[in-house]
């Protein structure tokens, strides 16, 4: 929702205090019922993450978020999908090359990085997207990405 996206940019610092709040709270619900249904659930939550970052951010499920590094603004609805940057076809205006109608992405999202307290992330390199997790939960896999690593410390820790 394109006019949800403009707020979020603009509200960025309202939402960065909220997502760092509410970040933890959420990743801890999901861990719990996912591990209590076996994963059952898994594609109900996905579902639901769909469902309200669809509505605030215009998500993309790109399975692998940057929201906070971005202003708050999803680079997913660029129409070139690059996550570093501006094309070199920005309007004078400001406006998109593509779709002249809508204020390019990385306008709105360096705007958004600088009312955030934390919002020099934007000068972070992002990879490009994994295809391969497409459409799946950015939250899940924060959650899976954390397992894996507290394994690999484990291991690192008993090898030592
Ligand atoms: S998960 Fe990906 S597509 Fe969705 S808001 Fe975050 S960066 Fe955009």
């Amino acid at each position: 929702m394109y006019k949800a996206r403009l707020f979020a940019t603009r509200y960025s610092r309202l939402y960065e205090r909220f997502y760092a709040f509410s970040e933890p709270i959420i990743l801890n619900i999901m861990r719990i019922v996912s591990n209590i249904s076996g994963g059952r659930l898994d594609g109900l939550m996905t579902r639901m993450e769909k469902a309200s970052k669809g509505f605030l951010f215009d998500c993309k499920m790109c399975g692998n978020c940057v929201l906070s590094s971005t202003g708050m603004t999803c680079p997913m609805n660029c129409p070139k999908t690059i996550r570093n940057g501006p094309c070199g076809g920005v309007r004078e205006n400001g406006q998109c090359e593509v779709k002249p109608e809508m204020v390019c992405v990385w306008v709105q999202a360096w705007e958004g990085a600088e009312r955030m307290k934390n919002g020099n992330k934007i000068n972070d390199l992002q990879f490009a997207t994994d295809k391969s997790v497409q459409g799946s939960s950015a939250w899940l896999n924060i959650l899976k990405q954390r397992e894996v690593q507290a394994k690999e410390q484990l291991t690192v820790e008993k090898a030592s």
